[in-house]
């Protein structure tokens, strides 16, 4: 009789394993009775990731700016599975090529499936359809995250290998930091020469960019740029420019493709630092409602919004735990400096009856979490988007917006 339980139990349990594969595999479900050439095609995509941007983070900053975020204006919400394909949990680099790709893959991967083969990025495809393309980053330009984008290298260390690649794609637009991997290289090659040969303009100035300018990069430091809170102040004015730039670029109507990522917020989730995380995801709120703004202008443009996974395993207190409620309150504040990260929220809220107006950031890593993602759409296409799927699931979506007629 045991024996027929223990059968019956490995019978169960393969059977689930075999559920988990099937439903990482298919991760489109079939739209058959729709007629897709109905579909409505975006002419401008426009992908915006927020590097670690969790729903927790996503909370904080929302309270802490007086309960609203331009999230709000987005009116398709999905969840996103975010595992890597040799991890529960994923890097950026895997979950970046996930986007820019479809394929899940190892993480650190650039660009490359899980045998280190290059798969065409987003970018490229845009770049081979004729569309004007964009990448703005408030990182270095060469991080996992942009240049999963352009960049095809088995390893996201590869700093030097990384700009590099970047030279194979006619990019219209690169605004982000990392001048040092194209200039002062072990390899002695200077890369900005080479940029400049293949026609374009290299700067470290925004006032720089003139409409005469073909196309362009914008190095915003030597390196990593600094954080929105020591002075980091051009996503804004990057998120302007790109929209403006591209849109000139736009020729024959074929539209562009820009993505944009507010990479510091995963910084903050890994430093467990909630003023850190609102003050990068804040920024990215502003850089949010300058592309909504756009798409609602155009009325041609689809606009995804979503993180590559959350960071730092964020959670919103209050902390409840027997030891903490029987200490006094001058105990707590050196507690909560110990454990927690906490936020007090009085200014910003507005509400007079609220008893407790405290948000308790505790962490729970210093790394990144397996935690669903969510992801926001808005404009043409953007109903596509809804629902609880595979991160790889964008990039099909974005794929199948581009096989609908015009
Ligand atoms: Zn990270």
């Amino acid at each position: 009789m045991n024996k027929l339980f223990l059968l019956l139990f490995i019978l169960l349990s393969c059977n689930a394993s075999q559920h988990i594969a099937t439903s990482t595999a298919k991760t489109l479900p079939k739209k058959a009775d729709k007629d897709e050439k109905d579909a409505p095609k975006p002419k401008n995509i426009i992908l915006m990731i927020g590097d670690g941007m969790g729903l927790s983070q996503i909370t904080t900053a929302m309270y802490m700016n007086k309960n609203y975020l331009h999230l709000e204006r987005c009116t398709t919400v999905g969840l996103l599975k975010t595992h890597a394909a040799d991890n529960i949990i994923t890097d950026s680099a895997a979950g970046a090529t996930a986007y820019s790709c479809g394929k899940k893959t190892y993480n650190g991967a650039i660009g490359v499936d899980i045998d280190g083969k290059p798969l065409k990025t987003l970018l490229e495809e845009a770049e081979e359809r004729g569309m004007a393309t964009g990448l703005v980053a408030t990182s270095t330009i060469t991080h996992a995250t942009p240049a999963s984008f352009i960049a095809h290298q088995p390893s996201r260390n590869m700093h030097e290998e990384i700009a590099k690649d970047f030279l194979q794609t006619d990019v219209d637009l690169v605004i982000g930091g990392g001048r040092k991997h194209f200039e002062k290289r072990k390899d002695g090659l200077n890369l900005l020469d080479s940029l400049k040969e293949n026609g374009y303009f290299v700067t470290g100035n925004f006032n720089k960019i003139n409409k005469n300018i073909e196309k362009f990069y914008l190095f915003t430091a030597p390196e990593h740029p600094a954080k929105k809170s020591e002075g980091r102040n051009y996503l804004p004015q990057a998120t302007a420019l790109a929209l403006d730039f591209l849109s000139r670029k736009s020729t024959d109507d074929k539209g562009f493709f820009l993505m944009i990522e507010g990479s510091q917020i995963d910084w903050g989730g890994h430093a467990n630092d909630t003023q850190y995380i609102l003050d990068e995801l804040l920024d990215f709120n502003q850089s949010i409602g300058q592309v909504l703004d756009f798409a609602e202008k155009s009325g041609e443009t689809l606009v995804v919004i979503t993180a590559d996974h959350e960071t730092g395993g964020l959670s919103l207190g209050p902390p409840s735990h027997k030891e903490y409620k029987t200490k006094s309150d001058k105990e707590r504040i050196a507690y909560n400096k110990r454990y927690y990260d906490a936020l007090t929220m009085t200014a910003d809220f507005n509400n007079d009856t609220m008893r407790n107006d405290t948000l308790y950031g505790m962490f729970s890593t210093g790394y990144h979490t397996a935690v669903m993602v969510p992801v926001f759409s808005f404009g043409v296409g953007s109903e596509e988007f809804g629902g609880m799927y595979e991160n790889v699931g964008v990039w099909e979506r974005v794929k199948e917006a581009w096989e609908h007629e015009d």
